[in-house]
């Protein structure tokens, strides 16, 4: 398990030290392969413009030679915003509008099977091939056959790889039918990796558990899924931390169970009803790129996922050289790709797929619909 190996004080000594000298950068980028202290350091140089602009130009190169500029689209389908019978999403997460009690009653809405696979038939009607499926913490999701259910019907509609973001299973037994059923990738992002921040921003609920989380991503590689995807929620806690330490938490999974990887990079935002109004700690658009340059340096094999939270302009500019996972049509409502009025988790950038896709042959890019495992 990765909490067992999981050392965030060694990780915090590793950026407590001086910059390196350039001498440093250009031979750290010149390696085959970094480990986690040779990350550090390469974390302490984005002080320094020019090594901060060598490590992006590194990192889109070393992703392009392995990508060749291609981008792998995905659509999120938002599936619940809790349980209708008791006032929503389980947990009371304070940078989420979706936290506990805050989505009004009649707006609250849990999507069946038959209604997942018509709102997956629209998506890959659209173009699409994949899916990603979204929820709150929703009692029903929790157990696994009900989550097995959600997958399947999204399979029928005819999605090759289907992934799953929200709350995580309890055992390896739960994600061994959820891949039987078709799961391809789980997604868990931790938010932070720092305990304290960790428990303040978790009051209450189900993912107030840090270790459950940490673990989930071993328990569903244990169970047969073979994509994990891991991130922080940027402008929470110090981004040369949480970078380092999803870096440490990738690492691990690659080495401990071969796993492909999703980097995913969220940035906290205001939203409507939430008691966070300020970023906590700044992550700033330069670092925002700078984290999914190393994150591909890192392991070039992997997909960044910059996020719909992002405009269109910044995502397109990080996701230079290819190699990252984008999302054009997004809604966060549930059901929200055919009908209008449910409450949105965040406010988003969406664009539709024909215009989208041709924006992107336009920037050179070779959109896929379908992840490359
Ligand atoms: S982030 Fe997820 S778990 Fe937390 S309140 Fe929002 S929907 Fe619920």
């Amino acid at each position: 398990m990765f909490t067992e190996r999981f050392n965030p004080d060694v990780l915090a000594k590793m950026l407590d030290a001086n910059s390196p000298s350039a001498n440093e950068v250009s031979r750290l980028l010149q390696m085959d392969s970094l480990d986690v202290p040779e990350l550090a350091r390469l974390i302490l140089a984005s002080d320094n413009e020019t090594s901060r602009l060598e490590v992006i130009s590194a990192g889109n190169q070393r992703r392009e030679s392995v990508w060749q500029k291609r981008l792998f689209l995905m659509p999120p389908l938002y599936i619940s915003d809790g349980d209708p019978n008791r006032e929503g999403c389980l947990d009371y997460c304070v940078y989420c509008p979706w936290r506990h009690g805050n989505v009004p009653a009649d707006k609250l809405t849990r999507m069946n099977p038959d209604e997942v696979r018509r709102e997956a038939a629209h998506l890959l009607q659209l173009g699409y091939g994949d899916i990603e499926l979204v929820a709150a913490t929703d009692p029903e999701l929790l157990k696994g056959q009900n989550a097995a259910r959600m997958v399947a019907a999204t399979r029928e509609a005819g999605a090759q790889n289907v992934g799953i973001n929200f709350f995580p299973l309890k055992r390896s037994g739960d994600y061994r039918a959820l891949a039987d059923a078709g799961c391809t990738f789980a997604i868990v992002w931790q938010e932070t990796y720092l305990a304290d921040i960790y428990k303040k921003v978790h009051p209450r609920g189900p993912k107030a558990n840090m270790q459950y989380r940490l673990e989930a991503h071993d328990r569903a590689l244990q169970g047969g899924i073979k994509t994990a995807g891991v991130a922080f929620l940027g402008g929470l806690a110090d981004w040369r931390f949480e970078a380092l330490a999803t870096l440490d938490h990738a690492l691990y999974l690659r080495k401990e169970y071969g796993a492909n990887i999703i980097f995913g990079m969220p940035r906290w935002k205001d939203g409507a009803g939430i008691p966070m109004h300020t970023a906590p700690a700044f992550y700033g658009d330069k670092e925002y790129e700078f984290v999914g340059a190393l994150y591909s340096l890192a392991i070039p094999e992997a997909l960044p996922w910059f996020s719909t939270r992002e405009h269109f302009d910044l995502s397109a500019r990080c996701a230079k050289g290819g190699g990252c996972m984008f999302t054009l049509d997004c809604s966060t409502e549930v059901g929200g790709y055919t009908k209008q009025g449910g409450f949105a988790q965040f406010p988003v950038y969406s664009r539709s797929f024909a215009q989208g896709v041709e924006w992107l042959k336009n920037l050179g890019y070779d959109p896929q619909i379908h992840l490359p495992w």
